[in-house]
């Protein structure tokens, strides 16, 4: 059995496996895609320390780190089920069984697609989900923000401080964000909010230049100019198959304590599929170390 079984081989994977396996254990990574998320990045400007790199750059540092230390990187596999038992079990789709005495869960998560066309033709070319990742690229330009829930009502206010301005479309008749933040927004003078909007469109020749939604009031059809949208429907976390297993929220995450570990003794969980309060490439690796540490603490305790 391994000592440390990382499943999930995105920047929390990577860092977990680097962690563990400089600990002088046997550490083992599987993973449906090496790089996770990061793959589908271009440009990446808050890595702390370097200026500038793009996705597939960075995905390919990280496995060129791992791969120093000897990690065990079984890829392209999916784990489908998790149980505990004297050992932790994990298996594969392909109905391998790996074990291993901690098990550490690092399986990502991804943003809920809005659906409509132009949203997958003109990602990076004006759609964007992250707006501390991609909101200075919009400077001095108008944006939309789909979505009137927190994280789009947060993402409408973040943004208004660097674009010229932001249109907010909602599909139902009222925001769904708390109040505190329905006040800020509405008192910021470059912030236009449309409710009752279902969007149809996100418009473009080489990137976006437009959205256009149904007003559901009138049945019309609106269209506004604009050179970026950001789609906030939510973030879903790659927990699917940890039902009824450990503990998650009500949103899916895992729920973790400080050191990393989950409600299952010996499973640990870090970065996106983790209830952590900020979703980014720092943090998912700075919590990668941290559930690698408890992993390691809780092994020689056991
Ligand atoms: P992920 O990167 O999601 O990795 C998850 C890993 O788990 C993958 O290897 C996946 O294949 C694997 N996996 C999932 N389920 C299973 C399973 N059942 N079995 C086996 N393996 C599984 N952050 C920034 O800091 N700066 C940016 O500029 C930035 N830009 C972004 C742009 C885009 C378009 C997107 C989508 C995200 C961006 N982010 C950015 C966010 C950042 O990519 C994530 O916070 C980070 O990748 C999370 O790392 P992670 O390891 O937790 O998860």
């Amino acid at each position: 059995p391994y000592d440390v079984l990382v499943v999930g081989g995105g920047p929390s994977g990577s860092s977990a496996a680097i962690y563990a396996a400089r600990k002088g254990i046997r550490t083992g990574l599987v993973a449906e895609r090496f790089g996770g998320q990061v793959m589908d990045t271009v440009g990446i400007e808050n890595f702390i320390s370097v200026k500038y790199t793009e996705g597939p750059k960075l995905a390919a540092s990280l496995e060129e780190h791992v791969k120093e230390y000897g990690v065990d990187i079984m890829p392209s596999l999916r784990a489908k089920r998790l149980e505990k038992k004297d050992l932790v079990e994990v298996e594969l789709e392909n109905g391998a069984v790996l074990k291993s005495k901690t098990v550490i869960l690092s399986t990502g998560a991804r943003w809920r697609n809005i659906g409509v066309p132009g949203e997958e033709e003109f990602k990076n070319k004006g759609v964007a989900y992250c707006p501390h990742c991609d909101g200075p690229l919009f400077e001095g330009k108008h944006v939309a923000v789909i979505g009137g829930g927190n994280s789009g009502i947060e993402a409408a206010i973040d943004l208004a401080g660097i674009v010229k301005h932001v249109t907010v479309l909602e599909f139902a008749s009222e925001l769904k964000a708390d109040s505190v933040l329905q006040d800020r927004l509405y008192s910021l003078p470059n912030v236009t909010v449309i409710k009752n909007a279902q969007t149809k469109e996100i418009t473009g020749d080489d990137t976006v230049n437009g959205i256009t939604y149904i007003d559901r009031d009138t049945m019309e059809e609106q269209h506004v100019k604009l050179q970026g949208v950001f789609v906030q429907i939510g973030l879903v976390p790659n927990t699917d198959w940890l039902k009824d297993t450990l503990e998650l929220t009500r949103m899916g995450e895992i729920v973790v304590d400080k050191h990393g570990a989950t409600s299952l003794p010996g499973v640990f969980a870090a970065g996106d599929c983790t209830d952590s309060a900020y979703k980014q490439i720092i943090i998912s690796m700075g919590s990668g170390a941290t559930a690698a540490l408890g992993a390691f603490d809780y092994m020689i305790r056991n």
